[in-house]
């Protein structure tokens, strides 16, 4: 990636009114910029001062502060100038224009999506793992997603990381400095404990990808999807786990025609909860637009990470319901809601069954819904273990899982019957590979580097 320095600018705060809004530019100098917009006036790095902001008449557009921050200290590690003013959208947009105005001669342009937090990791101010925390943390759809983003965002996830990478290398190096005596490689393994370090090195790893994937839980929460006969109480159940009247309850079958999507939050974890058209078989004198219903309903299967398959436990399955049943992706979990126990006279439990949980509850009187709670953290996999999390993407998880697999590698590689210690060490470099990936480091130059330095003179 190569870095364009042009000067850039942008409204930074978000679109609408507020009590103020920022107009924020970056670039390797901006002291003609600054010239332009505020002559005769010297702002001092890292000081706000109170300025009018005046257009090229000399009229005034507002009045604020600007902020000063010089290369290389600053969010981008360019010339950052804030201006921070008055939050209403037409005033920042004059205060963009006139920025640009002064800055023409500069050829200052309009900056891209994310190119402030692209140039901070292009100038080494943030690792690859902390510029997407600063979009998650920004996104972050609950306290708990942004109170692990800004774990993420401190460097935290990086520097656990950052040791993997490290303990890699350092294992790695042994490795290949025996590589060159093959007269050593025999007892190479038992005298340097590398079977020791390796084994060290998954344990770490193992433990950063439980706090990562519990991590990725907060950012993608689950995949819920609601089915059943019309009637049975999908759309009550969506409003009893929600705690809000978000779908169309009534008497009549067939009125959820489209699908409603909520997410509601469970600890802190998002579901996202599909209500789908009742399923009903098509001969039944269904009209077209409930027919799309149907159609979707299967989309949405396909898609979830747990079915909820709701049944009035006084009626029992429909016939319907065993096409239903049958027609559900083997793969995913299936919890059988038998709904309606105050008519039925059941009394709430949960039950794990060979095929799917069974849950009785309901979800007019709101009795039981917290079982269902309950099954749902234990089907995402939900561990309250009090460790902060770090707000990982599927990215990281994959790279991590990759690593795993090839420190497995590594490992069958260094078993007493099969000792090949250059794939051995080959395994050790994908590890590390996908490791670096995460942060963004990969530069294999640095490995040399690092080998050939804590060489001795003369071997
Ligand atoms: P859907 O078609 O599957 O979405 O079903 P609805 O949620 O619209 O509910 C259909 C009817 O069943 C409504 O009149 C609800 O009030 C009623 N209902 C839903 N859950 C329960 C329950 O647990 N007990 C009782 N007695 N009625 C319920
Ligand atoms: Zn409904």
């Amino acid at each position: 990636m190569k870095l364009d320095t042009s000067p850039i600018a942008a409204i930074a705060t978000a679109p609408g009114r507020g009590g103020i809004g920022v107009v924020r530019a970056s670039g390797k100098s901006l002291a003609a910029l600054i010239d332009a917009l505020f002559p005769n006036t010297r702002l001092a790095p890292r000081h706000a001062t109170y300025i009018p902001f005046k257009a090229a008449d000399g009229s005034v557009i507002d009045e604020g502060l600007a902020l000063y921050f010089k290369a290389p200290h600053s969010y981008t590690g360019e010339d950052v100038l804030e201006l921070q003013g008055h939050g209403g959208p037409v005033v920042l947009r004059m205060l963009l224009a006139r920025v640009l105005e002064a800055g023409v001669d500069l050829d200052l342009r309009l900056a891209e999506p994310g190119e402030f937090t692209r140039r901070a990791f292009l100038n080494d101010k943030l690792d690859l793992a902390q510029a997407e925390a600063v979009a998650d943390l920004i996104d972050a759809s609950t306290e708990a997603a942004a109170k692990s983003a800004s774990q993420s965002l401190s460097g935290a996830f990086s520097q656990v990381v950052h040791r993997l990478v490290e303990q890699t290398i350092n294992l790695r190096m042994l490795v290949e400095a025996t590589l060159d005596f093959p007269e050593e490689e025999i007892d190479f393994l038992e005298k340097s404990n590398a079977r020791g370090q390796l084994a060290g090195i998954v344990e770490s790893l193992e433990h950063v990808f439980r706090q990562a994937a519990q991590g990725a839980l907060l950012r993608e929460g689950l995949n819920v999807v609601l089915v059943g006969q019309p009637n049975v109480g999908k759309s009550s159940l969506l409003n009893a786990l929600a705690g809000a009247d978000v779908a169309i309850v009534t008497p009549i079958a067939g009125t959820t025609r489209d699908k409603v999507s909520e997410t509601i939050q469970v600890e802190g974890i998002p579901l996202n909860i599909v209500d789908t058209a009742g399923i009903r078989a098509i001969d039944e004198g269904v009209d077209v637009v409930e027919r799309i219903g149907i159609e979707r309903t299967w989309g949405e299967v396909g898609k979830a990470d747990v079915i909820l398959h709701l049944l009035d436990a006084g009626l029992g399955p429909a016939r319907a319901d065993e096409e239903i049943v049958a027609a559900f992706p083997p793969a995913v979990p299936v919890v059988r809601i038998w709904n309606k126990i105050d008519l039925s006279g059941h009394k709430p439990s949960v039950d794990q069954g060979p095929d799917a949980t069974h849950i009785y509850l309901s979800a007019h009187e709101k009795i039981g819904i917290d079982l269902l709670r309950a099954e749902l953290l234990r089907i995402a996999g939900w561990q309250q273990t009090g460790e902060s999390l770090y707000l990982a993407r599927e990215r990281h998880l994959t790279a991590l899982r990759a690593a795993r697999e090839h420190l497995h590698l590594a490992g069958q590689h260094a078993a007493q019957d099969d000792q090949s210690l250059d794939l051995f060490a080959e395994e050790l470099r994908l590890a590390q590979d996908q490791l670096s990936s995460i942060t963004g480091q990969f530069t294999p130059d640095d490995l040399l580097g690092v080998i050939f330095s804590r060489f001795c003179i003369g071997k």
